[in-house]
This record gives C-alpha cells, structure tokens and sequence, in this order.
C-alpha cells in the first residue's frame, strides 16, 4: 500500500477509533451500482452490499434526489410533532405485507428491542415473559438482543445475560414443543439466518410452528432485520414463505444506507405499547422516512424482487457448479439474494484471495461464503462474480494442496 491518503487514514483510525471491527485495509471513496472503488483508484465488484444494506446498490439517483430534497426542506422534528413522511412510509409497508402498525428506530438491534418489549408488555397481564429463541441465530448486540442471540461467543463477558431467554434448535418443532411453559410469551426466528450461515428455515416448520403458537396463545416474531425488504424475492420475508408473524423488525436494507430500524405488529397488538412505554429520538425522522419509501417504490416499480429471484437462482446454480468442481465446496443454499456456499474451512482466505481479485463479498457462520449482493445486479456481474469466485477457489486449493 503506497498510497499515502490510505495509509494516513488508517493510523488516524487505529488511533482513534475504538478497535472492535476485525477490518480489511481497504479504504473506500466511492460507489456506484455494484462497483466500488478505494482511495488508490482500484475497482471492486462489490457482493455485500455493506452487510446487507445498500440493497439498490450505491449512489442510485432516486435515493440520491431523495436525500437531497427532503434534507432541503426537514431533517428531523421530534415524535412529539407529526410529520408527513413518517406515516406514509408506514401505510406503504402496511400495505404491501399485513395490516397493523409501524413502530420505527434506527437499527436492527433496536427494532428487535421493541420487539422483546412488545412481547414482554402483552405478555406481562397473562404472566408470560420468557421469549424461546433459536440456537445460531443474531439479533443484535445490545444488552437483551445479545441476550436472545444463539451464540455464546458474542456473549461471553458480558454476563449476566439478561433473563427470559431460551435456546432451541432451528427448524426443530418438537424443542419449541418441549421448551414451552405457561411463561413462554413467544418463539422469535429469522426466516433465513444469516450471521449464522444463510440456513432458510423450512417452509413445513414454519407452518407447523405457526399454528402451534396460535394453539398455545404465543406470538410468533420474525428477525427480518437481514433477510427482510426484498432480499428474499418478496418484500417482507414472511411473503415468501406465506406464513405472517405476529410482528416482524427490519433495519439494514430499510433505508438503503441511512440508518432506519422498524418493528410491525398486527392490528390486534396495536395497542400494546400505549404512549410514554416506547419511544425514540431519531425514530422515523423525514428524512430516513423519505429515503425507506423512496427504496420502496424503486424496489416494486424496477421489478427488483423479480430481478432478485433470477439472480438469486442463477448464483445458486452456477455455485453449485462450482461445488462440482472444487471439493472444498460442501454445499449451497439459501433464497433470493441471500446466497451462501459452505466451504470446508473459515471463509476467511477465499475473502482475502476475493478482495484482491477485486471482489468484496462476506462470511457467515463459522465456514459460509455470503453474497448479499444489490438487489439491483445484473446477470453479467453475477457471471463475473462466478468465474472469479472459481479462480479464488482454485487459487485456495493450490495453497493448501
Ligand atoms: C444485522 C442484524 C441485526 C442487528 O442489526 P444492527 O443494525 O447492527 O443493530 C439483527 N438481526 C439480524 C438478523 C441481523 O442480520
């Protein structure tokens, strides 16, 4: 690296900024599309999207004049206030998914924090409290997120976990069925989990599961936060599924890049939270309220949840391929434009071999290869990406063989 503008930013950065990212040196300027470039003029294919974010991929013109023009006229006004962005954003979400009510934040950990808060409190007059949630799952990193994710590792030191939480298997009915009390308040999942290696959960369980928890009066909530608007091929996750939850979060892709959280609840929860027990500062301001509706209508009216299934199928297909070919691939899966192939080892060197072939792509679980490309990618980068991920592996192979 002789470029010195890196260099420089990089000392500034291990200085300064507080050193909880495993971070690549790579210092980017700008974007465009699936393109991506870092400060020494070198171009990337970019098939993470940040980690699932820039869902329209980077500097789209009608998010672009969106920021713009709502950012002339207002930022922010207090939810004290109305403003005329906030619920238009959540009639058009209403109304393509199920109808209920919006309840909105800034990130993925918060909207799974109204989500817990919004179990506890229904639960609170019937005694149920405890929340069962899936062993390999993320939902944030906050105090009580951490405390329903299904990993100990982000856990550990950070005890005590917060209490009410229980872990079952993924895609196993009968541990929900034995972890059940007459404590339990909700089972709460991620359609397709996605730290934990893109596992889609099964559509049978899914199905099983929700009428289990109408049976047993538990409400069903779903971790859209990754998998969620469009990513699937459908704009809610559930859609794609065909199974609503009680309530559903979302984040990262909401806003395509400036932070949004949102918790949606159905009709008959809606009064649940009543005003003064829930409430934040930044939630639904104009201006992310404008830019989530703006990703909205470019998502339904470019035809993108088409563009994602194609896509989508043709990456899984040609990894499969792949996997034909190179033994150190183990399998495919996942749905949409959430892709993972399942190496035999850590991610982590194919990463390293990607990134200086120009391709920035992401890992999950302790050994999956994850693309979360832009909704928006063509068949071409998708077939570039495939014969660069093809050399990667090959380039693998020969260092271990
Ligand atoms: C990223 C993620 C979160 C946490 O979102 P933050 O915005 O980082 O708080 C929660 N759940 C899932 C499924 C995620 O992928």
């Amino acid at each position: 690296m002789e470029n010195t503008a890196t260099m420089e930013t990089l000392a500034l950065y291990d200085k300064y900024v507080m050193h909880t990212y495993p971070r690549a040196d790579i210092l980017f300027v700008r974007g465009e599309g699936t393109k991506l470039w870092d400060a020494e003029g070198n171009e990337y294919l970019d098939l993470a999207s940040g980690i699932a974010v820039c869902s329209l991929g980077h500097a789209h013109p009608a998010i672009t004049a969106a920021i713009r023009e709502q950012s002339e006229k207002l930022l922010h006004v207090s939810n004290l206030y109305m403003n005329e962005q906030q619920p238009r954003l959540a009639q058009k979400l209403i109304e393509n998914g199920f109808d209920g009510v919006c309840f909105f934040c800034n990130s993925g950990a918060e909207a799974n924090e109204a989500l817990i808060k919004l179990a506890r409190k229904w639960g609170s007059e019937k005694g149920k409290f405890e929340i069962i949630a899936m062993n390999d799952s993320f939902h944030g990193r906050t105090l009580a997120t951490l405390a329903a994710t299904g990993r100990s590792k982000y856990r550990k030191g950070f005890q005590p976990d917060m209490p009410g939480f229980k872990f079952v298997d993924f895609n196993d009915l009968e541990a929900i069925k034995a972890a059940v009390t007459d404590q339990t308040a909700a089972v709460l999942l991620e359609p397709v989990q996605g730290e934990g290696g893109i596992i889609p959960a099964d559509l049978e369980y899914l199905k099983a599961l929700r009428a289990f928890c109408d049976e047993k009066d538990i409400l069903l909530l779903f971790d859209e936060v990754q998998c969620g608007m469009g990513r699937l091929g459908t704009l809610f996750a559930w859609q794609s599924f065909g199974v609503q939850p009680d309530a559903l979060s979302m984040a990262k892709a909401l806003a395509n890049g400036v932070p949004m959280g949102a918790m949606i609840c159905q009709r008959k929860l809606q009064d649940v939270l009543t005003p003064g027990t829930h409430a934040s500062t930044f939630g639904g301001t104009p201006f992310a309220s404008a830019v989530a509706a703006t990703v909205i209508d470019t998502i339904l009216k470019d035809n993108l949840l088409e563009n994602c299934r194609v896509q989508g199928d043709f990456l899984r297909e040609g990894l499969q391929k792949l996997a034909e070919k190179h033994p150190m691939v183990k399998g495919v899966r996942g749905k949409g434009l959430m892709v993972g192939a399942i190496l035999d080892e850590p991610a982590g060197p194919v990463l390293a071999i990607l990134r200086s072939k120009g391709v920035i792509a992401l890992s999950a679980g302790e050994t999956v290869l994850r693309l979360v490309p832009a909704l928006t990618i063509s068949r071409e980068d998708c077939e570039k990406a495939l014969a660069l991920i093809d050399e990667a592996l090959t380039v693998r192979e020969a260092e271990r063989a």
